[in-house]
This record gives structure tokens, C-alpha cells and sequence, in this order.
């Protein structure tokens, strides 16, 4: 029997319960002895999916936990084997589990930690890898009625979010899916219509704003039809009048936008909210380094065609700087882009290397080289910029408060100037928010 009333409580408040790592009480009567300390407090700087997913609907399990010593079960997962190849500090912590457990206790290693499986190659006894579907697994073998939830109405952004489809079938040459197995897995057409309809008439003043998500949202139904269905998925959300605007802030890859895709995207796109699609770099020899699908050329026809279908649509890209072989003319194209093709927002990340990466065979750029080149970026920027630009770049400056960010910061002057709207980490690098007004006339 739960303690809590899940259906009526808010985000936060499930948040704070899974982060919740205060040491459990041995209970007498708990059927099984489960500790979740590695789970709850490795989890604290895991994504948004992940979090909504899988872990929110692991509550009732998490509840009752016992103490280390005495558990029969230890569940564990890492949130920084998601974005990098965390596997050194997987297995060290995986290791030290091992000897200090209780005599005979399972290990249950969930989420994408449990790619460490093939590192560990049988060395460590009684231990059990899901990586996906973990939520149903866990609920099975101790009892609980818990599943995945692919729609869930977030109380903090006011949007109903839902995943169509988790994985991905590209081989994007800096992304773990080049060293990592993640299941790649379509919800049908119909089980999403059925959930919508639900909504519709339960609740439809969830669905006045949905937020479209996935890791690869253009390949939308590939695994259950042998095509790209996403145009039909599009075309279905838009077509409920409870749905007053519609956001896809990840997922829409360019190089996979058919002519189908791009249709149904601009057929609402007075809906649109908000659209994300990642360039990552400026120009096509990039591109092909890391096994980008698109081009300079295809991805400006379909940023253009949104830009027109919708004019005040904000449009969304992360970039990547400090590449192997990035040179002060990628870097220069690569502003010149962000302007031609008018993004609203840019998430900015340096390129973070790991080992079983196929650019790991490059030698790294430094990270005086790469610091050059984000500088360099934002200043070429001030001479591309046709719209107000918001972007979150690496921390420049080690400190905060020295006088290079404080400058940042006191930025507001009515030139050139980039001003300082605050900080995020992302990714495991420290970010600041820069935004700037001014921009050149067309
Ligand atoms: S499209 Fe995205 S998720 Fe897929 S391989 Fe490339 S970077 Fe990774």
C-alpha cells in the first residue's frame, strides 16, 4: 500500500521523492530488501526523458529501500552513461558493489549503464543488465503494477509531452550510439491516437500545447512499418482543435526530413511553437567528418520553407566547436550560418571526446585552440546575426566571478555586446546564457 497519492501530485514534488537519498529504515515487513541509493542518487543529473520515462513511474517501487548492508537487491544506474562513455566510473563504482554487499545480493544494473555489461565480460557474479524497459522489468520481478509513460503532462512547462519513439538508427560519428546498444522502438499510430483521444476527453486542456520528443523523431515508425510515418503523426496531432500550438525541441533530423516531413511541418505550422533542428556545424567537409546526413545546401531549403511557413516560429540548433581538424574557416561559416538561416536560440557545446568514438583516432584540439575558436564565433556572429540571438555556450572564463564574465555580465550596452542572461549545465559542461539585440539588417 503506497504512501502517496501520485496521481495529484506535482512534478516537483515527485521529483524530490525520487532524489530523496536519506537513509532508508530496515522494514520488518518488506517483501523484498531492495536499496536504491546508488539509483536515487546517481539519477539527480539525469535527462528530462529518462526522468519522465522511466524513473517517475519507479516510485512505488523506490518507496520502501533498505539500508546497504542488508539488501538482497541493489538496483543501480548512472545518468552520465547517457550523454558520454562514462564506463570507467560505472565499473569502479560496479566493483565496489560487488565487494561489499551482502553475501548473495543481486546487483540490477538499469538504463544505459547497463552497456557496461560487455566491459565487465562476467567478472562480477549475481548481476542482472536491463537497459531498456527496466520500468516493466522491475515492476514484474518485484511485484508492482509500474510501466513507462510515453505521455505525461508536465506541470512545470504547462505542455503534454510524449515519445513517439525512442532510439535512433543514425551513426553520427560524435554520439554514443557508435559505441552504445540502445533499443530502437515505435509506439503505433493507434496507441497514440487512443492516448489523444483519452486526453481529449478527460482532459483536454492538457493538450492545448504538446511537446513532440524523441532522440530521432524523423524515423518515427520505421521499425513498425519499414517507413518514416512521423508526416502522419504530425498530421494526426494537428488535427485535434484541442491542440492550440505544438513543439518539437529535439529529435528532427535534417538529413532525414523527406518531402513528406517537411509538408506536414509546414501544413501547421502556424501550430508551431518552437522547432529544433540541429546543424551542428558549418560546413559540408564537417558535415562528412561526422557522418552528418545533411548538407549546407539541404539543410537551408528546409529551415528557409519553415521560416516562411511560419515567420515568428522559433527555431532551435545546437552547434559543436573544438572538432578534430576545425579550422577558423569552419568556424566563420559557421556563424555566417547561424545568421542566414535565423535561429532564435543555439545550444553551443564543445566536442567532448571518449574512446570508443570513431573520431577518437584524430588528434584532440586543445582547449586554448578550442576557447579561440568559441570567442572567435561569437564575435563573427555580431556581423551575421538578422534576428535577436539567445546562446548557451561554454563557460569561457574557470571562474564565475572573474572579470572577463563580469564584464559579460555588465554587458548591456546598446553595440556589439553580448549580455549575460545566466548559467546551465548541460551535457556535464557549465554553460552561460548569452543573448544579443542588436543584428544586422537585411
Ligand atoms: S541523429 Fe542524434 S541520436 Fe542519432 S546518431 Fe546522430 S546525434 Fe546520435
Amino acid at each position: 500500500m503506497s504512501n502517496f497519492d501520485y496521481e495529484h501530485m506535482t512534478m516537483d514534488e515527485k521529483l524530490n521523492l525520487l532524489w530523496d537519498d536519506s537513509q532508508p529504515t530496515p522494514l520488518k515487513d518488506v517483501k523484498f530488501k531492495i536499496n536504491a541509493h546508488f539509483l536515487k542518487r546517481n539519477v539527480q543529473d539525469e535527462c528530462y526523458r529518462e526522468l519522465m520515462v522511466s524513473y517517475i513511474p519507479m516510485l512505488p517501487l523506490l518507496e520502501k529501500t533498505v539500508p546497504f548492508p542488508d539488501a538482497d537487491y541493489i538496483l543501480y544506474a548512472h545518468s552520465f552513461a547517457r550523454c558520454s562513455d562514462a564506463s570507467d566510473l560505472v565499473l569502479r563504482e560496479l566493483r565496489i558493489i560487488a565487494e561489499y554487499r551482502k553475501k548473495g545480493a543481486e546487483i540490477i544494473v538499469v538504463g544505459k549503464a547497463a552497456n557496461a555489461e560487455a566491459l565487465l565480460n562476467g567478472s562480477i557474479d549475481n548481476i542482472t543488465f536491463w537497459g531498456d524497459h527496466f520500468t516493466e522489468k522491475l515492476g514484474k520481478k518485484f511485484g508492482f503494477d509500474i510501466r513507462e509513460q510515453y505521455f505525461v503532462y508536465d506541470d512545470w512547462n504547462k505542455f503534454l509531452a510524449i515519445w513517439p519513439v525512442d532510439g535512433c538508427l543514425q551513426q553520427c560519428a560524435f554520439c554514443r550510439r557508435t559505441y552504445m546498444h540502445i533499443r530502437f522502438e515505435s509506439l503505433p499510430l493507434e496507441t497514440i491516437k487512443r492516448a489523444l483521444d483519452h486526453y481529449r476527453d478527460v482532459s483536454p486542456e492538457k493538450m492545448e500545447t504538446i511537446s513532440l520528443r524523441a532522440e530521432n523523431l524523423t524515423e518515427y515508425g520505421m521499425d513498425l512499418y519499414g517507413y518514416q510515418r512521423l508526416p502522419e503523426l504530425i498530421d494526426l496531432i494537428a488535427s485535434y482543435d484541442e491542440v492550440k500550438h505544438i513543439e518539437f525541441p529535439i529529435g528532427l533530423s535534417i538529413g532525414e526530413t523527406t518531402p513528406e516531413i517537411l509538408d506536414s511541418l509546414c501544413k501547421c505550422a502556424k501550430k508551431i511553437k518552437s522547432l529544433a533542428m540541429n546543424i551542428e556545424v558549418g560546413t559540408d567537409r564537417l558535415l562528412k567528418l561526422i557522418n552528418k546526413k545533411h548538407t549546407v545546401e539541404s539543410a537551408a531549403h528546409i529551415l528557409k520553407t519553415l521560416r516562411e511557413a511560419n515567420p515568428s516560429i522559433e527555431l532551435i540548433s545546437t552547434v559543436m566547436i573544438g572538432l578534430p581538424t576545425e579550422t577558423l574557416g569552419d568556424i566563420c561559416e559557421l556563424a555566417r550560418l547561424i545568421g542566414e538561416f535565423e535561429f532564435d536560440k543555439v545550444l553551443c557545446n564543445y566536442y567532448l571526446s571518449a574512446p570508443r568514438q570513431p573520431l577518437a583516432k584524430f588528434p584532440p584540439v586543445s582547449q586554448g585552440m578550442r576557447e579561440y575558436h568559441l570567442k572567435v564565433l561569437l564575435d563573427e556572429l555580431c556581423y551575421t546575426l538578422r534576428r535577436p540571438l539567445e546562446i548557451t555556450a561554454p563557460v569561457v572564463y574557470k571562474k564565475r566571478d572573474s572579470r572577463k564574465v563580469l564584464r559579460y555580465k555588465r554587458g548591456m550596452k546598446e553595440d556589439n555586446e553580448w549580455r549575460c542572461c545566466g548559467y546551465q549545465d548541460f551535457w556535464c559542461q557549465s554553460h552561460v546564457i548569452l543573448y544579443r539585440q542588436n543584428f544586422q539588417n537585411k
